[in-house]
């Protein structure tokens, strides 16, 4: 199951050929939102367990085209998990001081520490998708990073973070839906921006963008999946699915206590 939607290392991403619907995969959403809700109530067990154990890291990326569904995605996998042990980062356009660093900078010192569970709203992918798409710097300073991107998730790897990526695939018709939704709806305008509509246009080159980096940063210790996300109910099953799986397989235990514990008394 955890393979289902799971970007193979080494393989090519064909993102129009990639389903953004669930109907090969599940056609009972009451069912599939039974499942969900289980996966969350142990979704905090084991996030309890991983603060205890407190000696590894859990780091989950998620990258989406504008309306994609990154915050709902958020709000409901995590809802229930202790706040103290989760941190979630949005990345936005770099400071004056973040850009006066290398792009990897403001992303390592977010990487999440001992026992928690990080979530990053955009990534450093960002650096290989807008920068790359707007021409912000030019190829010979962003070809390079596909690299830089592997080496340094290897390095987050091999000090104790497994790290998970999640791209929500939604098709256009489904953006423009979501979009005229907020147009719609005055409680929802903060969500729109007129410059949505500008990387809308830039969908094609998104797409190529994305596919690159799917492509060359799949990595067995880093994977990619390609989520389908025009129907939420799924795309919050599939993402609760491998998180916890993957949890699972960590076999987390909590500290073995103190000798002597039961002859304790507390006056
Ligand atoms: P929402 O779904 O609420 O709109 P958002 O993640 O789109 O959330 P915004 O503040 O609207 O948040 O947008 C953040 C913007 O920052 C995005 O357009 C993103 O492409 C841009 N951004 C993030 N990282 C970089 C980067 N390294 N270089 C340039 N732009 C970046
Ligand atoms: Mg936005």
């Amino acid at each position: 199951m955890l393979e289902t939607h799971l970007v193979a290392p080494g393989s090519r991403v064909d993102l129009a050929g990639s389903p953004t619907r669930a109907n090969d995969f599940h056609d009972d959403r009451e069912a599939a939102e039974r499942e969900f809700r289980d996966l969350r109530d142990e979704l905090a067990d084991l996030q309890h367990a991983l603060y205890a154990e407190s000696k590894r890291k859990v780091l989950v990326v998620l990258q989406a085209m504008d309306a994609g569904g990154k915050d709902s995605t958020i709000r409901k996998v995590f809802k229930g998990v202790n706040p103290q042990g989760v941190r979630v980062t949005s990345f936005k356009v770099p400071s004056s001081e973040e850009l006066a660093h290398d792009f990897l900078w403001r992303i390592h010192k977010a990487a999440p520490r001992t026992g928690m569970i990080g979530v990053f709203n955009r990534s450093h992918y960002e650096d290989v998708l807008v920068v790359r798409v707007d021409r912000i710097v030019p190829e010979e300073v962003w070809r390079p990073r596909y690299d830089m991107i592997n080496d340094f998730e290897q390095l987050l790897a091999a000090n104790g973070t497994t790290v998970l990526k999640f791209f929500l695939h939604i098709s256009r018709d489904e953006q423009k839906e979501r979009f005229q939704d907020r147009l719609d709806r005055p409680e929802k305008h903060w969500k729109f921006s007129r410059g949505d509509l500008d990387k809308r246009q830039q969908w094609h080159d998104y797409m190529a963008a994305y596919e690159d980096a799917l492509s060359r940063c799949s990595t067995a210790v880093a994977p990619w999946w390609v989520i389908p996300a025009d129907q939420k109910w799924y795309r919050n099953l599939t993402i609760a699915r491998v998180l916890v799986g993957t949890m699972r397989k960590m076999e987390i235990r909590f500290p073995t206590p103190e000798d002597g514990l039961e002859d304790v008394t507390i006056d």
